[in-house]
């Protein structure tokens, strides 16, 4: 199969992680026959330095064109004093609206070898941990119409969703559960919201054409605190915006691993773009220390849902797991005094074990 990947670096630890991802992308294209060709493009810190504007038209423009989107991350201390239209995280707000890209899809997965970095008990988390939180992007509270008093006195956030908004959704989630365990839990509070009476309703119908999935319903109170207790329980967890912007967070935390996670954003259709749930961390760009493990897996991810290459996706996260589980870490995940590898070194260690 023959790909065009819109590749942006970004700012910080973004050249230094995104360019591993690819030497693991070129091995996957040669062992399995395929062609992938890289469109780079600019955004975020390094286009308000060559372009004066975070989201130049023509990113935005060949990013459409390709046939998915290869993140790093943007932002920094450089550009922190900037007014807030014009800083660099505007350009990924940019990207995921103008993409039309309004499910997130954020595993939380943590290896069985590096329970220890989990702030959970081990037992919690002794046999490792493999959720998938699918958050709609697009809609709810952070999008309804905005009102405050001329005198500050009150203010008020709109929470609306459309039928046509969670049906979407939910078969995103099924969809992927189908792919996974078989298990989805719909997150709401629709004791209280008329918005997640909704939400439940419309997720119960889209069920009756996935009988292969088992779904449950949880509160969003309960679901985080059931996220603490049992972790373990969960498969896939579908839920609004600001409930699985909360969640999501949680979630990852208690994996104990920021530079591991992976994160997919897809709209209709099989486009969607790829970046690590961390930042640009400024403080170790360019030092060849920071784990690349997290872009690695979003582009294995990219293969999975862009490209439906199910096998070139497992065979990466076959070979991440594989050095993991042979004890080579980076040193956010080594423990103290622990001997670790550098950014270039764990990823030919992936190479090597990428068959
Ligand atoms: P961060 O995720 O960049 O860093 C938090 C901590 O985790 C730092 O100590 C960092 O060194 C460490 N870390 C992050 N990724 C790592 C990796 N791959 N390997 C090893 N250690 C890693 O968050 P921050 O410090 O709050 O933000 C830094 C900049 O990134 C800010 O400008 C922020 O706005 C931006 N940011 C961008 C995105 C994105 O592009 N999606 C997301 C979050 C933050």
């Amino acid at each position: 199969m023959e790909k065009v990947i819109a590749v942006i670096k970004g700012d910080g630890i973004g050249p230094d992680i995104v360019s591993q991802a690819i030497r693991v992308l070129d091995k996957t294209a040669k062992i399995f026959g395929h062609k992938f060709t890289y469109k780079y493009l600019s955004a975020g810190g390094d286009a308000i330095d060559k372009y004066g504007i975070p989201l130049p038209d023509e990113t935005l423009n060949e990013a459409k064109k390709s046939d998915a989107v290869l993140l790093g991350a943007v932002g920094g201390p450089k550009w922190d004093n900037m007014d807030g239209s014009k800083r660099p995280e505007k350009a990924l707000l940019g990207l995921r609206s103008g993409l039309n890209l309004y499910t997130n899809l954020r595993p939380a997965l943590m290896y069985k070898a590096l329970s220890d970095a989990s702030p959970l008990k081990r037992e919690v988390v002794s046999d490792g941990l493999d959720i998938l939180i699918v958050r709609e992007l697009t809609g709810g509270i952070y999008f309804g119409e905005k009102k405050k008093a001329e005198d500050n006195s009150w203010a008020s956030d709109l929470m609306k969703y459309s039928t046509a908004e969670v049906e979407r959704i939910a078969r995103k989630a099924f969809e992927a559960a189908r792919k996974r365990r078989g298990k989805l839990t719909s997150v709401d509070k629709a004791n209280v919201l008329e918005t997640s009476r909704l939400w439940r309703r419309v997720v119960t119908e889209v069920s009756k054409d996935y009988p292969d999935v088992e779904l449950n319903h949880l509160y969003v109170d309960n679901a985080a605190m059931q996220l603490v207790k049992n972790p373990k329980q969960f498969d896939v967890i579908v839920t609004e915006n600001m409930f699985g912007d909360i969640l999501s967070d949680e979630a990852s935390m208690i994996t104990g691993s920021i530079g591991m996670l992976s994160s997919a954003s897809l709209g209709d259709g099989k486009f969607g773009m790829y970046e690590p749930i961390h930042g640009s961390a400024p403080d170790i760009a360019g030092k060849n220390i920071a784990n690349p493990i997290a872009t690695i897996l979003s582009a294995s991810s990219m293969l999975r849902y862009s490209f439906d290459m199910d096998d070139e996706a497992k065979a990466i996260e076959n070979a991440v797991e594989d050095v993991i589980n042979s004890g080579y870490r980076t040193f956010d995940i080594a423990g103290e005094g622990s001997a670790s590898l550098g950014t270039v070194e764990i990823t030919d260690k992936i190479l090597e074990r990428l068959v």
